[in-house]
């Protein structure tokens, strides 16, 4: 970054990053990555809350981070549910537009992601108490128009006492078309039957990934480990079976012609797939809870066929599920609608630039009243807006009003 770092910040590395954070934020440790950056534990001395802080390297480096940034701020402001994770305060230490590269996102701090809980030996409870709030989570994004289409145990967090958050959005509608150079590799071995085959989707989409996660936690090992989508579908079919031939009717012809042409495989019963000895004991306390449930919940959810595979609301009704049942958790007030219009923008590298810097702006700007904000939150440093961030911050003001 050139010229002089603001008062309030300071710079931490972090294992081959560096942090440039406000000082109110201390104690620094990695806890995770993925495609977006670097995500670090920090003790908030002003709120005495531990937060997680995410580093969004240079977001708008291209079009396709860009989109994903700017879709996932605009987003997690939009959302507001317990099981769906939420953005506690955005901040840049660049001070002019000229000088931007990096946002960080400071969210509630969980304790693991769903990979590290799914090696655990879950009972029944806990198994279906995770599903459960997945479920609620997904369901309140369908309320807002968002139906994921690529959930996945690492962008799942948890906390010790079981609770659960959702950290991303999933893929845009446009996402198929856009095409990213990256050294991280991609995780699709949960994505649905109707993405893998570019078909049209409905919300039981993410049901799919939901039955995926529910597999691995029984069996310790993914259902379904494609090296690519050709590869994937084989898992697919050979264990689930061919699905109908009214199935492949609704394919596009040069899908369905080699969809058509593999070989055809029966699929084996669930009770083969899941047999007895994977389960945990069943519970003593809650009647639904038991092998016998489990294994009918994921025979109506691991279904190829969209048609045919069960709903977001009946698996929330599944005795299975429905012993932590609460009105309030899976009927919360629903979010503003998402403007799918942000999806289909084509921008350039500049432009996403601009919309990205208002967007954390305005965040810096509207809560600078009630959280501290950039301005005023000097840990480390009393300094006063016009002494030291003055001219910097007229021209944040000047350039966030003309977006
Ligand atoms: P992401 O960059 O959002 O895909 O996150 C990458 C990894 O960082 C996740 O798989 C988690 O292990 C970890 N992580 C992200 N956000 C949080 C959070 N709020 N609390 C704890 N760990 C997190």
């Amino acid at each position: 970054m050139s010229g002089k770092l603001p008062s309030q910040f300071t710079t931490v590395d972090v294992g081959d990053s560096t942090f440039t954070i406000l000082k109110r934020y201390q104690n620094l440790k990695p806890v995770g990555s993925g495609a977006q950056g670097i995500v670090c534990a920090a003790y908030d001395t002003v709120t005495g809350q531990n937060v997680a802080i995410k580093k969004l390297s240079r977001p708008f480096q291209n079009v396709t981070h860009s989109k994903r940034a700017y879709r996932e701020f605009v987003l997690m402001k939009l959302v507001n549910h317990k099981n769906i994770i939420s953005l506690v305060y955005a901040f840049t230490p660049q001070r002019t537009f000229d000088e931007f590269q990096d946002v960080y996102l400071v969210m509630e701090l969980m304790d693991a992601n769903l990979c590290q809980v799914i090696q655990m030996d879950l009972d029944h409870e806990r198994m279906s108490y995770l599903l459960y709030q997945v479920l609620c989570g997904i369901k309140h994004l369908h309320s807002a128009g968002i139906i994921h289409r690529d959930l996945k145990p690492s962008n799942i967090v948890v906390k010790s006492d079981c609770t659960l958050k959702i950290l991303d959005f999933g893929l845009a509608r446009t996402a198929g078309t856009s095409f990213m150079m990256t050294p991280y590799v991609v995780t699709r071995y949960y994505r649905a039957p109707e993405v893998i085959l570019g078909m049209g989707y409905k919300e039981n989409v993410d049901i799919w990934s939901v039955g995926c996660i529910m597999g691995e936690m029984i069996k310790s090992v993914v259902l379904f480990p494609g090296t690519d989508h050709i590869d994937q579908w084989n898992k697919i079919i050979e264990q689930l079976g061919t699905p109908s031939h009214e199935f492949m009717k609704r394919l596009q012809p040069t899908v369905r012609n080699y969809v058509e042409n593999r070989p055809k495989y029966a699929g084996y019963p669930t009770e083969k797939l899941f047999p007895d000895v994977l389960f945990p004991s069943d519970s003593t306390e809650h009647s639904g809870l038991k092998a016998s449930m489990a294994r009918d919940l994921l025979s109506k959810m691991l279904v190829i066929d969209p048609e045919k595979r069960i709903s977001v609301d009946d698996a929330l009704m599944h005795p299975y599920i429905n012993v932590w049942y609460d009105e309030s958790e899976v009927n919360g007030p629903p979010p503003h609608q998402y403007d799918h219009s942000v999806d289909q923008k084509e921008h350039t590298v500049e432009q996403w630039k601009e919309l990205i810097f208002k967007e954390v702006i305005d965040f810096e700007n509207r809560d600078r009243q009630n959280y501290g904000g950039v301005i005023h939150n000097n840990v480390g440093g009393a300094s006063s807006i016009t002494e030291e961030t003055g001219g910097s911050h007229q021209k944040r003001q000047e350039y966030g009003g003309c977006v």
